[in-house]
């Protein structure tokens, strides 16, 4: 196996990516102090697997990060990447080549890669095991170190010289099979222990061991009777189960005709609760029809009862009337044949004045002026009287026709309301006897629904 190339990139000193070719023979690094030949060794050591930030001359991993300097910003990452030529297959991988790669990020996140695949750090300790390149390994002697060891006690030097000789690993197997042979001694020595003390349990062992036999035994017989048994039971079951089906069945068929018998009763019920809807709005609407009769019947009774009242009246009115006009033919008799005797004394009178008035015309021419005037003034009165008895004779004839009227517009009015009465009374019968059947009708009804009301009731 060989060490083929070394790329570093942002880690430590190196911030630009820096690759070292490792050609055939020796390859040594020179420069002044502090140009950073040890960050070299460090990222070789680093990118193999070193966790500890101490050995890397550092407080924290991610100091190995390039920090900066006067001329140049820190960076966030660093990265090396080593090869190593496997074609003798040194390490334990079927790669001819094997490249590792680390990565570290200031935020402090780090992968692994083992040929382009990333990987934990536990795989490369693994790969590198047993191959003289570990972590402790003296593969990599750092500055100082070779002072140690130069300075060491001829103890510690020898355990140095046997780690790298390979005899250190060796020694650390033969340290522990020599433990693990004391542990098996001191196990055998119990184990001898354990044999004694059971040599003397064996007897009553045995004596258990009978026993225990017996248990089975009758373990056994126990189990057999108990089978028998279950048999027994699960025949029974089973035909109890048999029993139980044909119930279930039966059980089943009485339900699917109760269920028609239901759907069916339903049915009626909903054909009453339609019946009853209808019945009810039937009655409300009597009942309507009842109340508006029995109002108009009410009116009706009242317009009857105000009509004979006023018909009452009117005769009373009447008989004063007959009265009124007795007394006024009465009176027209009397004015009558006053104005008969008016008339008799009027012709008797005009005939006077007529002989009075040719004797005046024949006197005139004879007699003085003075006896004209007295005859002429008899004239006067007697005509007087006559204008007086035809005004009598007026008011007597017009008193006798306003009468009449009166008389004959009262009688009218009689007849008129002996009709409407008549009518008014034929009305009330024809609906007291439609208020009846109406009634009558209602009744029907009410029993009817009382009738569906309690088949309801039972339904439900
Ligand atoms: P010497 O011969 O004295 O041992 P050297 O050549 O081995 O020196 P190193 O010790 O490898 O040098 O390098 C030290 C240099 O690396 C110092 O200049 C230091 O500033 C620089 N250095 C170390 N860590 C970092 C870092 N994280 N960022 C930037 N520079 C760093």
């Amino acid at each position: 196996m060989k060490l083929k190339t070394l790329e570093i990139s942002g880690f430590k000193s190196f911030a630009n990516r820096t690759k070292i070719d490792f050609m055939p023979g020796i390859t040594g690094v020179v420069g002044p102090n502090g140009s950073g030949k040890s960050n070299i060794i460090e990222a070789i050591r680093w990118v193999m697997g070193e966790t500890s930030a101490k050995g890397l001359r550092g407080d924290k991993m991610v100091d190995v990060i390039f920090g900066g300097t006067d001329l140049r910003a820190p960076l966030n990452r660093a990265e090396v990447i080593i090869t190593f030529d496997n074609t003798d297959h040194y390490l334990n991988s079927d790669f001819n080549e094997i490249q590792i790669a680390r990565t570290l990020y200031r935020n402090g996140e780090s992968k692994y890669q083992l040929n382009g695949k990333v990987v934990r750090l536990r795989d490369i300790h693994e790969l590198f095991m047993d191959s003289g390149l570990g972590r402790e390994s003296f593969s990599i002697i750092s500055q100082g170190r070779v002072e140690r060891i130069f300075s060491a006690k001829p103890e510690e030097r020898r355990s140095i010289i046997e780690d790298v000789a390979g005899v250190f690993k060796y020694k650390q197997s033969k340290e522990k099979a020599e433990k693990e042979l004391t542990t098996t001694v001191g196990n055998l020595q119990r184990v001898q222990d354990i044999l004694y003390e059971l040599e003397g349990r064996v007897e009553p062992l045995a004596e258990q061991a009978a026993r225990a036999q017996d248990y089975v035994n009758a373990k056994n017989e126990y189990d057999r009777l108990d089978q028998m048994r279950l048999v027994v039971e699960l025949t029974d079951a089973y035909s109890q189960q048999a029993m139980v089906s044909q119930q279930v069945q039966m059980a089943e068929a009485a339900s699917q005709q109760e269920s028609a018998r239901l759907a069916e009763q339903t049915q009626t019920l909903n054909h009453f609760k339609v019946e009853r809807a209808g019945l009810e709005n039937q009655r409300d609407y009597l009942n309507q029809k009842i109340l508006t009769l029995t109002q108009q019947v009410e009116r009706l009774t009242g317009e009857q009862k105000l009509a004979v009242e006023r018909a009452a009246n009117r005769s009373s009115v009447s008989q004063d009337l007959h009265q009124q006009m007795s007394r006024v033919n009465k009176r027209l008799a009397e004015l009558t044949s006053h104005r008969v005797a008016r008339q008799a004394e009027m012709t008797q009178a005009t005939e006077q004045l007529e002989t009075l008035q040719s004797e005046l015309t024949k006197k005139a021419e004879q007699h003085p002026r003075q006896k004209l005037t007295l005859n002429e003034e008899a004239i006067t009165d007697i005509r007087n009287q006559l204008v007086d008895a035809m005004q009598a004779l007026t008011s007597a004839k017009n008193e006798q026709a306003y009468l009449a009227k009166t008389y004959q517009q009262n009688d009218a009015a009689a007849n008129r309301l002996a009709i409407r009465l008549s009518s008014l009374n034929e009305k009330r019968v024809t609906q007291t006897a439609m208020i009846e059947e109406l009634t009558q009708k209602k009744t029907v009804i009410d029993d009817r629904l009382t009738m569906i009301q309690n088949e309801l009731l039972q339904q439900q």
